[in-house]
This record gives C-alpha cells, sequence and structure tokens, in this order.
C-alpha cells in the first residue's frame, strides 16, 4: 500500500477520534495537510477556533501569518506536510495537558512513520519539547527555549529545526524579522539532496 493510501486511512482514524474529552468541545478533529511525500514536517500545536470552525490548518490571523511566513521564504503550502500535535481544539486556547498529548501521540508517531520526513519542523515550546523528548534530544529549562528556535539539531539521519510559532507574531511583531530570517531556511530543507 503506498504512503498516500496510508496517510489518507490514517486520517480517516483522525476524522473520528473520540479517544480523549477533547471530541466534546471540538467541531473537527483536523488531519494532517499538504503533500504527504514531502521531506519537510511541519508540527504545529493544535488548532485553534478558526481552524476548529473551517476544518482546515492555519486559517484566521495566525494562518495569514503563516502563509506570509512561506511566501517570503518561497515554500508552497503544498510541497510541506503540516501537522498538529493535539488534533483537536484546545478550549479557551488553554495549554495541552500531559495527558492529551500522550492520548493523541499516537498519531503524530503514525504519521513520522508513513511520512518519513528528513527534517522536523516543530513551532513553537510544545511541539519542540515534545519532539526532543521523542529523539531524546537534552532539554533546557522551558525559560530556555526561545534559544532552540532557528537552530539546527540531529537526532540520528533526522534533523530536527524549531521555529516559534506563527502565533507568536500576533503578540511580539518586534520578533517579524528574525522569524522571517528563520523561516527563510525551510526552502534549503526541501532542495537539499540526503
Ligand atoms: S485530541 Fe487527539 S486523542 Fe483527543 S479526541 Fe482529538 S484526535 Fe482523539
Amino acid at each position: 500500500m503506498s504512503h498516500f493510501q496510508d496517510i489518507h486511512d490514517l486520517n480517516k482514524e483522525i476524522r473520528a477520534c473520540t479517544k480523549c474529552k477533547l471530541a466534546h468541545t471540538r467541531t473537527f478533529a483536523i488531519s494532517g495537510e499538504g503533500n504527504p511525500g514531502s521531506k519537510l514536517m511541519l508540527l504545529a500545536q493544535s488548532p485553534g477556533k478558526s481552524e476548529d470552525e473551517q476544518n482546515k490548518m492555519f486559517t484566521g490571523p495566525s494562518g495569514k501569518l503563516f502563509d506570509e511566513l512561506l511566501e517570503q521564504a518561497g515554500v508552497a503550502r503544498e510541497s510541506i506536510y503540516l501537522t498538529n500535535l493535539i488534533k483537536c481544539m484546545l478550549p479557551n486556547s488553554r495549554r495541552p495537558s500531559r495527558e492529551e498529548i500522550s492520548q493523541c501521540r499516537y498519531y503524530i508517531d503514525k504519521e513520522i512513520e508513513i511520512v518519513k520526513p528528513k527534517t522536523i519542523v516543530p513551532l513553537g515550546f510544545h511541539s519542540t519539547r515534545f519532539i526532543f523528548s521523542k529523539y531524546q534530544i537534552p532539554r533546557p529549562p522551558k525559560n530556555e527555549y526561545h534559544k532552540l528556535f532557528g537552530r539546527v539539531f540531529y537526532s540520528g539521519e533526522m534533523i530536527i529545526y524549531p521555529l516559534r510559532h506563527p502565533t507568536a507574531l500576533l503578540f511580539n511583531p518586534g520578533k517579524r524579522e528574525e522569524m522571517e530570517r528563520n523561516y527563510r531556511m525551510l526552502n534549503r530543507f526541501l532542495i537539499l539532496d540526503f
């Protein structure tokens, strides 16, 4: 079976999932999007209200910022695989609990297994902490995670490139130049021949 079929089947499973209590407050469980054959996987945190209403990743204000960052980096959304650590909206944009992450991680583990990206780009604190833990990269104290954004890490053959989540720009527009510079690197991970 091709990995396109495998991801199609997994996404069907995600959309029907009721494994945790977030199933009661979401409208849609949002599956991954984009190119399942991509070398580059971006891992966002969770859908927001707008994504939950529209059943699509990165819509609304953070979606607009995400598209701007990708455009200036010369990267098309369709060329990457894009998914969330938690597939259902977190009420009132609260933080995900460890229990919710551990209940939903089955899906992200399967997505990585099927897509087989060469580079994983966790967006923001929770996704970065999860990926560092999964690939056994030493984790800094919570207040030092910002130092990881825009740096390249390796775990065996896997490249990990943490970035700030686009939503950070909504609260801190002064980070734009730094984020544009770091997002520009995404293009290299797409075209590099490993
Ligand atoms: S958050 Fe994950 S585990 Fe919980 S219901 Fe949604 S898809 Fe299922």
